[in-house]
């Protein structure tokens, strides 16, 4: 199975071309979409989720053309949106059952089964006659997976799933997220590189509505390794090195600024050369897209 999307653009009636010619061929397993505020993510999202349409460009996902036959994605697909509303005084139990029945699953024994295993899987059965209103930003996030999950779907897009989330509760989300069936197609919208870094075997990384890589981590690796070099400098010496180096990051470590550049030369000059991580190549793509003091 996989998703082909080419030359997909779309305008939004104030001008602003949110997706610009954007091809994508998406594998099974957990692909990492990856890109700053604004670059596109959650429009290509809710366009492959056949919320919205494209100006031009084709979606196929397994011979079934997604932007035509809108029904037929929507019965094997499961979505967390970015903002995913929800009920508050609704308790997780029943809210799930309701999905399930609009979903299509008439047999009461049969949801109860369903919303039942759907719970465990997401560790909140404990939780179920709560009202999602009293849900912490983790458990919400958690539910949002078992409600995706509903239907067995064989495509399910995530949006920016572990905003806001605290980094016990990232992990946990990491960990359900990473026994999603090998059979389906996960994509993951983040801007977070560490989400890419951690569960993702193919990822593309888009800014301004174009796709700017697309490969294996280890393929994106490849392309900055041994052309990373790290120095710590003063906070106001930065104005200075950005005019002479080519900075694709800045980290604030103890005071001081912590440089990563990218060159074919050895640099000198006080600059060590590091090994590249994911970062790197996320930096190393969008600085040349958007001026860096931007990102
Ligand atoms: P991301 O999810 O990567 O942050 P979006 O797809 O939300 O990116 O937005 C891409 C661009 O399209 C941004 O410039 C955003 O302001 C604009 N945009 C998004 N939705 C709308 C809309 N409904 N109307 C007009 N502009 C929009």
């Amino acid at each position: 199975m996989e998703l082909i999307i080419s030359n997909l653009t779309k305008t939004y009636s104030n001008g602003v071309r949110a997706l610009n010619a954007i091809s994508l061929t998406i594998p099974q397993g957990m692909f990492g979409l990856l890109g700053p505020n604004g670059a596109g993510k959650s429009t290509l999202m809710r366009t492959i989720a056949t919320l919205q349409d494209a100006d031009l460009g084709s979606i196929m996902l397994d011979g079934v053309d997604v932007l035509k036959d809108k029904q037929a994605v929507r019965e094997r697909l499961g979505y967390l949106p970015q903002d995913f509303g929800l009920y508050p005084r609704i308790n997780a139990e029943t809210m799930l059952d309701h999905i399930a029945q609009m979903k299509g699953i008439g047999n009461k024994a049969e949801r109860k089964e369903l919303v039942e295993a759907l719970l465990n899987r997401v560790n909140l059965f404990k939780d179920r006659k709560k009202g999602l209103g009293t849900f912490s930003g983790g458990m919400r996030q958690r539910f949002g997976i078992a409600q995706a999950l509903v239907g067995n779907p064989s495509l399910i897009i995530v949006d920016e799933p572990t905003a806001g989330l605290d980094p016990s509760e990232r992990n946990r989300f990491y960990n359900l997220l990473s026994e999603i069936g090998e059979n389906t197609i996960v994509i993951l919208s983040t801007h977070i590189v560490e989400d890419v870094n951690t569960l993702c075997s193919n990822m593309a990384i888009i800014c301004m509505g174009e796709v700017l890589m697309q490969g294996k981590p280890k393929d994106g690796l490849a392309m900055v390794n041994g052309k990373i070099y790290q120095k710590s400098i003063e906070k106001t010496e930065l104005d200075e090195y950005r005019k002479e180096y080519h900075v694709i990051s800045t980290k604030l470590i103890s005071g001081k600024l912590s440089l990563r550049v990218e060159s074919d030369t050895d640099l000198g000059n006080g600059f060590v050369p590091v090994p590249a991580d994911l970062e790197d190549v996320y930096f190393s793509f969008i600085s040349k897209k958007v001026d860096p003091i931007t990102i």
